[in-house]
């Protein structure tokens, strides 16, 4: 079985191990080791790069008979002894999410009752999902700041991480947070005096080390709560560039940081009285039109005039439009509001026109992809712009 070196010191950037096997796998060959300082996937923390003498390790595994195996893209020869190399950069960010997440674990299981059933350590994020008393899927706000304080006051505390193997008399005593789900060579990490948890991944040996853990949501997913939150680099990097999009925003919008909410629910309300006063103008312009549009509309030979157009303009500009032009008498009108590719219909008639405006809009948006319906003399839509060809279509013939 491959020596594990990360479980005696998970700070070994560089070792030796002699090459026991190496297998084609593809493209590529999986190399077995006596001895391997590279994290394996498992429990949540994904494996270890780096390389292996010349070869680059692409990925890193264990199979069911415990054998840790890389993944590397050249071939190494069996019984030569090789360097292996691991990118720092990459591991030490795993051990802080991995011990920001225990610490985080822990707080909600002392605080909320809170029992953590998966761990995802993504490439952006780190989420848990844990189980609440009384199946609750949402936490205050209150309560998600005081998650919060708990595990940075520790950090800030700089509590000793401890990670090793115990005997079976010392597992009995030791209060876990929750059952190991291996039965033989349990491994258990400490921190500080509140958090012992079997586990067998990689830590830093004292939680100042994780530098800082920040939750960014807190959210319900599949029955449970969701945690999603960053540490160490990974919550710097994030809160300086979350830090320099709030001040540019600010400049744009000449107003400070605090009182960008308040900026922006203004804008908005403004946004909303002028967009109103256009609709309205538009509203004005088109019933301006009506009389020519009237007079202008292709006659059925019933007499009936047919508007069918698009028009500059919203729902509501549409619904007077129709409902000056149909009062004149003798008129259906089929209206296409908006400017996107899904456009809003309405059509209506004069009572002396014997047209089921329902009936003929839903026949047209079955046709083309939209929907709509109504009473027989004024309906309603949404559809493509190919639905007015076919109101057109249908109105004429009648
Ligand atoms: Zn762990």
């Amino acid at each position: 079985m491959t020596l594990r070196l990360y479980y005696e010191n998970p700070y070994l950037k560089e070792f030796e191990g002699k090459v026991l096997e190496c297998r084609r796998a593809g493209a590529e060959w999986e190399v077995r080791l006596d001895r391997s300082a590279f994290y394996p996937t498992s429990g949540g923390q994904p494996f270890d790069t780096g390389v292996l003498g010349e070869s680059r390790v692409l990925d890193v595994f264990v199979d069911k008979s415990g054998e840790v195996w890389h993944r590397v893209d050249a071939e190494l020869s069996e019984g030569e002894t090789v360097t292996g190399k691991i990118d720092w950069e990459r591991r030490f960010d795993h051990m802080q999410q991995h011990a920001g997440e225990h610490m985080l674990a822990n707080a909600a299981w002392r605080l909320l009752g809170g029992h953590t059933i998966g761990l995802h350590l993504g490439k952006e994020e780190v989420s848990i999902d844990m189980d609440l008393p009384e199946g609750r899927t949402h936490i205050t706000p209150e309560e998600l700041h005081a998650l919060e304080d708990d595990v940075n006051q520790r950090i800030q505390r700089d509590v000793p991480i401890r990670q090793w193997f115990p005997t079976e008399e010392e597992l009995k005593a030791l209060p876990l947070r929750k059952a190991p789900t291996v039965t033989e060579h349990v491994r258990v990490v400490q921190i500080g005096t509140e958090e012992y948890c079997a586990c067998g991944g990689t830590h830093p040996s004292s939680a100042g080390q994780i530098g800082l853990v920040k939750i960014l949501e807190a959210r319900p997913s599949k029955g449970k709560l969701r945690l999603i939150f960053v540490c160490g680099r990974r919550a710097c990097v994030l809160l300086r560039k979350e830090h320099e999009l709030l001040h540019e925003a600010s400049e744009k919008l000449s107003t400070s940081v605090e009182n960008l909410p308040t900026m922006v629910g203004n804008i908005q309300a403004e946004l909303r009285e002028v967009t109103r006063q256009r609709n309205e103008a538009r509203t004005e312009m088109l019933l301006q039109g009506a009389e020519a549009m009237y007079e202008n509309a292709p006659l059925r030979e019933d007499g009936i005039r047919v508007i069918c157009r698009q028009i500059s303009g919203d729902m509501d500009g549409a619904r007077a439009l129709a409902a000056d032009l149909t009062g004149r008498g003798y008129a259906v009108a089929a209206l296409a509001a908006g400017d996107g590719p899904r456009l809003q219909y309405v059509v209506s008639r004069s009572p002396e026109a014997g047209v089921d405006c329902g009936k003929t809009l839903s026949q047209a948006a079955r046709a083309t992809g939209g929907k709509g319906g109504g009473r027989s003399d004024f309906a309603q839509g949404a559809g493509p712009a190919e639905m007015l060809e076919a109101l057109k279509e249908a109105i004429l013939k009648g």
